[in-house]
């Protein structure tokens, strides 16, 4: 599983990977693999936290519509967001189908910790040199707009505050 995994994560969107046949299994087994795990970890998931259910992002996570992922491991993806509010703008989410920032439980600082040290490797990944703006939205006061935690990478240029 983490050798296919490692392999995706290396070889997706590449031509090698498009021609080669052995590359072409890893990553349909990969897909296959995903979408059980999706299904098992969204229902854990609305146990857990009362989910709403399934939402655009876990069709992301289970490669089911495209994206531009740039960054993804067992817990989280990284993705460049459809309508960039920033030069550079992607979001980092947890494969877990967690609501919002509100939902989170104590015991789920480990998976926030990961999610930001996540977006301070993959900024720097992009070059965000001279800084940049981490935002998570939540609720309708927040404006959140997808019901499943994403923390909101923002740079590339000068940010101002407050926020609208
Ligand atoms: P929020 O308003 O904080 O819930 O942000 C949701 C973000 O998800 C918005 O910035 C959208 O542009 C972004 N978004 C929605 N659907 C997609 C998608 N399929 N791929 C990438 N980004 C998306």
């Amino acid at each position: 599983m983490y050798f296919r995994h490692v392999l995706r994560t290396q070889f997706v969107g590449t031509r090698a990977a498009q021609l080669c046949p052995f590359l072409r299994v890893c990553r349909t087994e990969r897909s296959l693999c995903t979408q059980n795990d999706e299904v098992k970890l969204a229902q854990e998931a609305s146990k857990r936290y009362g989910s709403p259910g399934p939402t655009i992002f876990s069709k992301v996570i289970d490669k089911s519509i495209p994206a531009d992922v740039i960054y993804e491991d067992d817990k989280c993806l990284a993705f460049r967001d459809i309508n960039p509010q920033a030069p550079v703008h992607f979001l980092v989410i947890p494969r877990v189908p967690i609501p919002g920032i509100s939902a989170i439980k104590d015991d789920d600082a480990q998976l926030l910790g990961h999610l930001l040290i996540v977006a301070k490797n993959v900024a720097k990944q992009e070059s965000l040199t001279d800084g940049y703006r981490v935002v998570i939205n939540d609720g309708k006061d927040g404006s959140q707009s997808v019901y499943h935690l994403h923390v909101h990478v923002l740079g590339g240029r000068q940010m101002s505050w407050p926020p609208g």
